[in-house]
């Protein structure tokens, strides 16, 4: 398996620390508001690069925090006249929901920055003491930028160019204005801890780097987010732990691509944003997820509400094809041809090796979806020239595959409901005087009278069944295996 890693700028083959383990951290969000769906970009493309890695038959440890300390949240609960506290668990709570109403897995440590505080001064006092860290007059600690010779490295950066583009800040409690703050002193009305320079709060890159240690252990396999954060986030967070614990920090980094509208970044402070959850209300997940598979996660995604209507007809198509597959296999008649099932057969290995080939191939979910989209061609094709003679087998073996290879990625198929409604007896009785309760029987009864009708070419009553029918959600698909009646 290949990783592009952005810190190397190089697909690596990937070999974890530990034969067979993977540990691997993602930053999850700040809980002071609803998240977007550019957020929710970067969380489903990490949720399909774990999916992928559990089944490539790795056992993976995923952490991923919840920042519910912040000036944001401090920020949004002094608007509202609440405490930060309450805003930050409302949020949380809204983020673990509609993460899961998004198929996401949840992950398998979930740490919060309030519970956190004694790992978080523990690392700072040994940052102090290792002399890359120092408590400021006003009950701040910064973060020495220059005692870290490696600083830079994650995000590519350059401490001279960084210089340049460094604000002169007013802050002369810092010693360099490339300095970042450890630890806020407290400042009234805010949320604050106990810690050895007086009361205060974590500063945000703190967190990450004392929770990669405490659950995971330093180094990691993976350190994931998206692209916005690698500076100076990630570059801090690395920053914090080498210089703690001199183990190395993450062995891969891995940085998704933006979610873009119109050309520009998704973000809040633009206010060009959808929430996951009103975008959930409207379409289902499994349309949203297509649609981010189908660009790679390192590339820019552009966002329309066209786009994610076209994953949704996608979606439907594949899944009326799984199902057209599951009926004609139910339904097969006649000896089948033994070189068209072959050549279905073909296509499904072909299909899974091109997949597996993709998703080994950092995480190409691009070229793994479009190989089963080839797939479903194939099927269709098979369908159409097997004309009812299908090889039950093949056909269905061809629907779960599809339907597996999509789950496998956190995409579920839409059901398509198999079963045709009980009215259906009743309607058939309205119709064509058909009696029972059976509906499969009902179902044949307007098919035959409809033939009839047909043959005779009278239309008005083909036309008056096919409407009747449409008024109880069904239709009649005519195929070359004959017509059945489907819900629509
Ligand atoms: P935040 O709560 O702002 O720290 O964001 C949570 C996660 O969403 C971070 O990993 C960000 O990099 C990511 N993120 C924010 N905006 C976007 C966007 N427009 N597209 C993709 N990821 C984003
Ligand atoms: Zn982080």
């Amino acid at each position: 398996m290949k990783i592009y890693n952005s810190a190397t700028h190089q697909k690596e083959d990937f070999r974890p620390l530990e034969e067979g383990k993977v540990r691997m951290y993602v930053c999850g969000p700040t809980v002071y508001d609803n998240i977007h769906i550019g957020n929710a970009r970067t969380f489903i493309s990490f949720d399909v690069i774990r999916r992928w890695l559990i089944a490539s038959g790795y056992e993976v440890t995923f952490a991923q925090n919840l920042t519910d300390v912040d000036d944001k949240i401090i920020n949004r609960a002094n608007e509202q006249g609440r405490t930060a506290e309450e805003v930050a668990t409302e949020f949380s709570d809204k983020f673990i929901g509609v993460m899961r109403a998004a198929n996401v897995l949840d992950p398998d440590v979930r740490p919060r920055a309030t519970k956190e505080i004694g790992a978080m001064i523990g690392m700072i006092k040994t940052l102090i003491e290792g002399g890359h860290a120092y408590a400021a007059d006003n009950g701040d600690v910064y973060f020495s930028v220059r005692s870290d010779s490696a600083y830079g490295e994650v995000s590519g950066r350059n401490i001279d160019d960084l210089m340049v583009g460094a604000r002169i800040e007013e802050n002369g409690d810092k010693r360099d204005p490339l300095d970042f703050a450890l630890w806020k002193a407290a400042k009234p009305g805010e949320p604050s801890w106990k810690s050895p320079w007086g009361e205060g709060r974590p500063g945000w890159h703190t967190e990450c780097a004392a929770m990669v240690h405490r659950y995971l252990g330093t180094p990691i396999d993976i350190h994931g987010g998206g692209s916005d954060l690698a500076f100076p986030h990630h570059e801090n967070e690395c920053a914090q732990a080498t210089c703690a614990w001199h183990e190395g920090f993450a062995n891969t980094w891995m940085h998704t691509g933006m979610l873009l509208v119109d050309g520009e970044k998704m973000s809040k402070s633009l206010g060009n944003f959808f929430t996951l959850a009103e975008v959930l209300e409207k379409h289902s997940a499994a349309a949203l997820r297509l649609l981010m598979l189908q660009t790679h996660y390192r590339s820019p995604l552009d966002f329309s509400w066209e786009r994610l209507e076209g994953a949704e007809n996608s979606l439907a198509r594949i899944a009326g094809t799984c199902r057209n597959l599951k009926w004609a296999a139910d339904h097969a008649e006649g000896e089948p041809n033994a070189e068209l099932a072959a050549a279905l057969t073909a296509a499904m290995e072909h299909a899974s090796a091109d997949y597996q080939a993709c998703m080994d191939d950092d995480f190409n979910t691009a070229g793994a979806v479009a190989a089963y989209f080839q797939l479903v061609t194939e099927a269709n094709k098979y369908l159409e020239q097997a004309a009812g003679a299908v090889d039950e087998d093949a056909a269905r073996t061809c629907g779960a595959v599809i339907f597996a290879a999509l789950a496998q990625l956190g995409v579920r198929l839409p059901v398509i409901e198999e079963s045709l409604p009980a009215e259906l007896a009743a309607v058939a009785g309205e119709l064509v005087g058909f009696d029972g309760d059976d509906v499969d029987a009902a179902a044949e009864a307007i098919l035959e009278a409809r033939a009839q009708a047909r043959a005779a070419k009278d239309w008005a009553t083909a036309d008056a069944i096919r409407d009747r029918l449409k008024d109880l959600g069904l239709a009649i698909e005519d195929t070359s295996a004959g017509s059945r009646i489907k819900r629509a």
